[in-house]
Formats: C-alpha cells, sequence, structure tokens
C-alpha cells in the first residue's frame, strides 16, 4: 500500500504543503500527490520482482524459465522519465476536467471522503477504465494501429515494468482512459491516489512473469486477470486483451488459456491438470525439461495412446503463434 493512501500521511502532506505554499496551489498539490502515489507504487513493485528474479527466489512460480531480457529491461527504465512528460500533464487535465462535470468538486484539501464513498468510486473507475482499455487494447492490435503497440510487444517473456514499455502514444493512451472515469465521476484526488497505485498494482502484477502464491487470493475475484492471462498475451501476440479483468475477454470470445494451447497439441486435460504454469508452458514449448519423472511416464503413456489412436495428428503445434494482428480473427 502506498504511503499516500494511508489517510493521515495524506492529511499530514496536505496540511504540510498549505502551511508551507498556502492555498492557491491546489492543482499542483492534486498533480504531485497523484503522479507520487503512482510512482511508489511503480518502483516499489518493480524492486520486489526485480530482487525475486536476482536472488533466483521462487523459481518454480516463475512462468518461463527464461531470464528477463537485461537489454530491454535497461531500456525500459531509461524510456521511463519520457513517460512523464505524458502523464503529468493528464494529472492536470484531468484535475481540471472535473471542474466541467461538477460546480463545486472537491478540493484536494477538503476533507477525505467516506469509506463507502471511495470504495464506489474506486470500483466504478476501475470499471469504466477496463471497458476504455480492451477497446483501446483490442483496437492496438489492428493492422492500422499495431505499429503504436509494437514496442510493448518488443517483451515476449514479461518482468514488472515491461508494463511501460510502450511506445508514447500508447502511453498516451492508457493514463488518458485511466484519468477521465475520475474527472467525470468528481472523485476526490485521494480517492483518485487509491485508484491509480491499485490499477498501477495490477498492471505490474501482471507483468512480472510470477504466480506467486501470495497474490493467489486476489484470483478468487471474479473475471479477474492474471500474470499468466497477460503473459498468455505478450507470448503469442493475440488474445486476453483486458487489463484488471477478464471481463470483456469472456464476452467477447477473445479469452485463451495455456490449458487450452496444451490440449490442442493433444495432451489431456487429466494430466495439464496436475502440471505447474511453468511446466505447462514448457510443455507447450516441446520443453521437458520441467517435467517431472511421474509426469513424463504418464505423458509417453498418453503419447503411446494417441500415436494408436491418431497417429500423432493431433501433436501438431497450432498454426497461430505468434500472430499479433487481430484485425482477420
Ligand atoms: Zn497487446
Ligand atoms: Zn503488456
Amino acid at each position: 500500500m502506498p504511503i499516500l493512501t494511508i489517510p493521515s500521511v495524506y492529511q499530514g502532506a496536505s496540511q504540510a504543503w498549505l502551511s508551507l505554499l498556502g492555498s492557491g496551489n491546489d492543482a499542483l498539490f492534486a498533480v504531485f500527490t497523484m503522479w507520487l502515489s503512482t510512482e511508489i507504487t511503480f518502483w516499489s513493485v518493480n524492486l520486489l520482482f526485480y530482487f525475486i528474479e536476482v536472488k533466483g527466489w521462487f523459481v518454480k512460480y516463475k512462468l518461463h524459465k527464461e531470464a528477463t531480457d537485461r537489454d530491454l529491461f535497461k531500456s525500459t527504465l531509461l524510456h521511463k522519465p519520457i513517460t512523464y512528460l505524458v502523464d503529468v500533464p493528464i494529472y492536470w487535465a484531468s484535475y481540471k476536467m472535473t471542474g466541467l462535470f461538477h460546480t463545486d468538486p472537491p478540493g484536494p484539501h477538503s476533507a477525505l471522503p467516506s469509506i463507502s464513498e471511495i470504495i464506489l468510486h474506486v470500483v466504478v473507475c476501475t470499471i469504466t477504465f477496463d471497458f476504455l482499455f480492451y477497446s483501446w487494447h483490442r483496437s492496438l492490435h489492428t493492422q492500422a494501429l499495431y505499429r503504436f503497440h509494437k514496442k510493448h510487444h518488443e517483451v515476449k517473456v514479461t518482468y514488472a515494468c515491461a508494463n511501460d514499455h510502450e511506445d508514447i502514444l500508447e502511453v498516451t493512451g492508457n493514463i488518458a482512459w485511466k484519468m477521465i472515469p475520475p474527472a467525470v465521476l468528481g472523485a476526490h484526488v485521494y480517492t483518485v491516489c487509491i485508484f491509480r497505485s491499485l490499477v498501477k498494482f495490477f498492471a505490474l502484477l501482471h507483468h512480472s512473469g510470477y504466480e506467486l502464491p501470495i497474490f493467489q487470493p486476489i484470483q478468487a475475484i471474479p473475471f479477474m486477470s492474471s500474470p499468466t492471462d497477460h503473459d498468455f498475451h505478450h507470448y503469442n501476440g493475440h488474445s486476453n486483451y483486458g487489463g484488471v479483468f477478464m471481463i470483456w475477454d469472456y464476452l467477447c470470445g477473445t479469452h485463451r488459456t495455456w490449458d487450452e494451447k496444451a490440449e490442442r497439441l493433444g495432451i489431456r486435460k487429466s494430466l495439464i491438470q496436475t502440471l505447474s504454469q511453468r511446466q505447462k508452458i514448457a510443455l507447450v514449448q516441446k520443453d521437458f525439461t520441467e517435467m517431472d519423472d511421474k509426469s513424463l511416464v504418464k505423458l509417453a503413456q498418453e503419447d503411446l495412446k494417441i500415436d494408436a489412436t491418431t497417429h500423432g495428428d493431433k501433436r501438431r503445434f497450432p498454426r497461430d503463434e505468434h500472430n499479433h494482428v487481430d484485425a482477420v480473427k
């Protein structure tokens, strides 16, 4: 939880700002707190996953055996300050836009909203953003717009900050879809800090390339996306366009899983269900080094059965590998 989303810390920062700079700098305080809470989330989550990989912790929960591409990782971080040139003006525009929709919107130094209002605004903003993001992301996979999304898909095996490995036009859209809903709702800046931090956290988690047990309870939330869902999108270049949720992928028929891909290769469901995500992904890549002895024996037995009945026809790879453009699907 970013420190600025703790009520007493936000209120303390507000008081300190007023006593140092006085009133009249409300927009600056709003932009600064929204930007800072998002950045605290970005850097803390990234550091967590960076150390997990560097130290070699939780290897069995890493989705791919390949390590993070160091050059891509460096280029993502070097490009990061450029995104500030886009997101800071959008934070400012969003704060100002609130006045267009509401005659007396709450200022950043106003009393904090009630818990029920915070929850309602965060939920409405997240669901609205998710729809906008799905539509935007899917349109970026068309022939006309894929050139603006190509940079993001340079990352095949994801790492947390790959979320920000984007063309500047893509960054603009992604931030705009997040900042329009709170402006229309007239949400308090404190609520926007929570919403931005939450959405940023999910974006980083879903790019992390790990299915850590500590985050598994989140999967109990209906239609929630996961690191595996977004890994499938990056590795295969299509499907699973959702951001926080997979609602629109389910409704539009664009949700795909590694399980389905393994099944299409002729691997039995009963065996797939016994494997970890890492093993399933390796198996789809015809890499058997991740399999334990028991699974290998099962696989060999099934292979014999399949060969006997279908002469191995089911073991062909599907033709949709690495097709990034969705226009004809
Ligand atoms: Zn994409
Ligand atoms: Zn991505």
